[in-house]
């Protein structure tokens, strides 16, 4: 600026009025130009005017110039700065406009205005003489301190500042060059100032003062600044942001130590990558696999997709269990003990376990059967897979299979599609982290099938011992050997189950317990652990056997101890609130009161819940709370299940059968009834086809044998001028199987005979056109329902003889078994006293 010590400004200055910035000496600023007034002043003087002079202009703050060019001029602000324009740059779009680059030179203040149009000029005087800077050099006195202390200050502020930056340094050099006079306002207008702060400086026309105006403003910049970069330290991501950033190229001095940082860390990353390879102990050809790809992504930058993919794949391979085991701890004995402890009853299951944990222990590299439970819900498969898992000490993780219809399920996905991982069984390894666990195929039966390809196909290698040892997952794409791990499935039925992968298993079936062994395994297993759940003890709750039958027969109906074992849970909860009151108010009870208390005998649940009505207070209840029957309608509600086998057999025309289903044995009611009609026959119930050819089947065999059993009242064909309706209730499943067929009949002889049969007798059975009775499947099952649903006697055929076998003594001396060969041995067995035939056949009834 001492370059331009020699400038006078003309004393008639045009005027440019300004809103939206504020010029001071010796800065620069761009300011666009749109109004009428203005745009004049553009064209007539800046962009003819041929002389140096004619580029300055006045500059005039804080003066909003009106549109239009009738409107008057608004009052001008009194002081302005004249400043040189060096750049005009003209547009038409949005709207005509120029855009001036000035170059602020002095204050001047306006002493009269002498036109408005088309542009204002004025009559100025000049304010700053430029020459009185550098003439006196240093001032002294108080102007002499402050412009020091301004200096001072504005060093620092350069100083915190990155001087990299080509500006930064170029300030640098400015402050050493420039007379300190002129830095309150090159300063102001580089700092972060506020227009009127600006105005504020540009006013102050006396030096001192304006080292007073500018001076707070710099030393707030340098507070601003210390505290900007104490928060960084704090947050040091933020810093490597910011540098980050900066690595775009806008601080070229900063790059390399900061690519080195980068570098340094993908370094460490991918060496420890490698290392964690190396101590894999991968097979050979897995290993080539890991270090090529390592190679790769030592090439690849950290930004490709590809990166991510690949480093995730090499963290999936070196986190498997290529060669990590646990050591097997068999002992048989102890094995049995174990069995026996966590489970009651299913000897069969426990015997055949055994069996295969001690081959086992004889010969340790045995590629033996895969064992499958296939049996209702609850009835303890998974749980004994977990046992299982326990004596051999070994890692046990389960796999549900229910629903699963993709192939990638199991086999994985190939790395190229987005979002690629590997299948269950490789994903399973790697959570448990050992290459020889126990795997729990669950629910094999409900797999399913889609366009996604069939997941029983690819689970038949994982299963197949010839092949499993190089399992070739489509994400790892190397072989994993799956020889060590140990497979156990279970399924509810082997109906559905694939037959090329049922052909890979041992079925062993687990059937449904009977009411006894239910109350035991509730009183061993289910009550002592639902209250270790509830956080409850035996001297707090106690569950009688009579409620345990209670709730088996009046609240739940299945084969199995699920629902059984929720009831139990749903009384604990209820008996836990009951604890939880008693603690409470048991605090601020005197010692003599719980001493009473204590001394006060057992009582009931519903007990303890009229004291609280009677008093009106909650006082704790008095342990232990038995549950009784009151108690337990209390907490469960109404019972749901009721027999009402004798209400529904009040009618001829009714019959119970016995089927059997996943979910274990259930009996079945057949309801017959006829009306006037041409011989038709309507069958309702969701059955299915078998079912259907079983109903034309005794239709057709009581028909032929109509006089036989003098079913036709006189007339050669019973059904003459007859409809019979034939109906199955028991909910919307479908039924099938022909082991309904001697129900059937029952159920129509009692209808054409019009007599009751028996309300105690259950039956199953196959029929052929001859009368002859088939053997059918379930038995099992099928009487432990019967006995369930209480009923005294349960025909089955003949053949069947030897199924009784499975069944448990005490159930086989609760039932009277009738071993049926004919119909005619069905029929006389399921009417009271017999159902009397033109000629009488003896009638076989068996008391086991
Ligand atoms: P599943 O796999 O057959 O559907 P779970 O194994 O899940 O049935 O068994 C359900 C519950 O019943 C578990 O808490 C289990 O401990 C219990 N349970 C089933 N059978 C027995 C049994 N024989 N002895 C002890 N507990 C049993």
């Amino acid at each position: 600026m001492s370059s331009n010590s020699g400038i006078q400004i003309p004393s008639r200055l045009p005027l440019l009025c300004t809103h939206d910035g504020v010029l001071l000496p010796g800065s620069t600023m761009r300011i666009s130009v749109d109004t009428a007034r203005n745009m004049q002043l553009v064209k007539s003087r800046l962009l003819k005017g041929t002389s140096l002079k004619s580029t300055i202009i006045g500059v005039i703050p804080n003066t909003r110039d009106p549109e239009h060019d009738s409107d008057e001029l608004p009052s001008l602000h009194s002081i302005g700065t004249a400043g040189l324009a060096v750049q005009v740059v003209g547009s038409n779009w949005p709207k005509p406009h120029y855009t001036l680059l000035i170059t602020g030179l002095c204050r001047f203040r306006v002493t009269q205005l002498l036109r408005e149009r088309p542009f204002p000029v004025a009559e100025v005087e000049q304010l700053d003489k430029l020459e009185q800077y550098t003439e006196g050099g240093q001032a002294d006195g108080e102007l002499g301190e402050l412009s020091q202390r301004f200096y001072q200050a504005a060093v620092q502020l350069v100083g915190m500042l990155d001087m990299s930056v080509p500006v930064v340094a170029k300030l640098r050099r400015l402050l050493d060059s420039l007379p300190r006079e002129t830095l309150p306002d090159v300063l102001a207008s580089m700092i972060r100032t506020s227009n009127k702060e600006k105005l504020q400086v540009l006013d102050a026309v006396d030096l001192e003062e304006r080292f007073k105006k500018a001076l707070p403003l710099l030393t707030r910049q340098i507070e601003g600044l210390k505290l900007l970069q104490k928060t960084r330290k704090l947050r040091p991501d933020d810093d490597k942001r910011v540098l980050a950033i900066r690595k775009g190229g806008v601080f070229p001095g900063r790059q390399f130590s900061l690519d080195e940082e980068v570098e340094d860390e993908d370094g460490d990353d991918t060496a420890m990558l490698e290392k964690k390879v190396k101590a894999a102990a991968m097979p050979e050809p897995a290993l080539r696999v890991c270090l090529k790809e390592l190679k790769r992504l030592k090439k690849m930058p950290q930004s490709m997709p590809e990166y991510a993919l690949t480093h995730n794949y090499l963290e999936m391979m070196v986190e498997l269990p290529w060669s990590k085991s646990t050591t097997d701890c068999l002992d048989i004995r102890a094995a049995r003990v174990l069995l026996d402890n966590d489970h009651y009853a299913m000897e069969k299951l426990k015997r055949r376990v055994l069996e295969y944990l001690a081959v086992r222990q004889l010969k340790s590299t045995l590629k033996g059967p895969i064992l499958c439970f296939v049996g209702p819900p609850g009835v303890g498969k998974t749980s004994v897979g977990r046992s299982i898992a326990r004596t051999l000490g070994r890692e046990f993780h389960r796999i549900a299979l229910g629903g699963v219809c993709d192939q990638s399920d199991i086999r994985g996905h190939r790395r190229t599609y987005v979002g690629s991982m590997p299948g269950r069984i490789i994903n399973g390894l790697k959570t448990v982290g050992v290459n020889n666990p126990v795997f729990l195929l669950d629910e094999v039966d409900k797999l399913g099938k889609s366009l996604q390809g069939d997941p029983a196909a690819a689970l038949l290698e994982v299963l197949d011992p010839e092949q499993n040892h190089s399992f070739t997952d489509h994400y790892l794409n190397v072989p994993f050997d799956l020889s060590q791990v140990l497979f156990i499935a279970t399924a509810n039925t082997t109906a559905t189950i694939p037959p090329a992968l049922l052909d890979r298993m041992e079925v062993l079936q687990v059937p449904g317990y009977t009411q006894e062994e239910k109350v035991e395994i509730a009183h061993r297993h289910l009550i002592p652990h639902q209250l270790e759940q509830h956080g409850l003890t035996p001297q707090q709750l106690q569950i009688p056997q009579d409620t345990t039958k209670d709730i088996i027969s009046k609240y739940t109906r299945e084969a199995g101890v699920r629902s059984l074992e929720r009831k139990i849970g749903a009384i604990c909860r209820a008996v836990a609130v009951k604890v939880a009151e008693g603690h409470k108010v048991s605090r601020v009870e005197s010692p003599t009161e719980q001493h009473i208390k204590q001394s006060v005998p057992v009582c009931s649940y519903q007990n303890t819940e009229n004291k609280d009505e009677d008093s009106g207070i909650a006082s704790p209840p008095e342990m232990p709370i038995v549950i009784d029957h009151i108690a337990l309608k209390d907490i469960l509600g109404p019972p749901v299940f009721e027999m009402e086998v004798s209400e529904r057999l009040t009618l001829p025309g009714v019959a119970i059968g016995l089927a059997w289903t996943p979910m274990g044995g259930e009996i079945m009611f057949v309801e017959a009834s006829r009306m006037e009609g041409d011989g038709q026959l309507t069958l309702t119930g969701q059955l299915g086809d078998v079912m259907k050819e079983s109903a034309h089947l005794a239709i057709s065999w009581l028909r032929s044998n109509a006089k036989t059993y003098l079913l036709a009242n006189g007339s050669a064909d019973p059904l003459e001028g007859t409809d019979i309706h034939l109906h199955f209730p028991a909910g919307a499943v479908t039924k099938d199987g022909p082991s309904a067929g001697v129900t059937i009949v029952t159920c129509l002889a009692s209808l054409l005979s019009g007599r009751l049969v028996r309300s105690d007798v259950a039956m199953t059975g196959e029929i052929t056109l001859r009368g002859l009775v088939l053997p059918v499947g379930g038995i099992k099952d099928k009487v432990l329902a019967a006995h369930r649903a209480n009923l005294k006697r349960v025909i089955i055929p003949k053949r069947n003889e030897k199924d009784l076998e499975e069944i448990p003594a005490h159930v086989r001396a609760d039932l009277d078994f009738v071993f049926a060969s004919t119909l005619d041995e069905v029929l006389n067995a399921a009417f009271d006293g017999g159902f009397p035939a033109a000629v009488n056949h003896p009638q076989v009834v068996s008391k086991l």
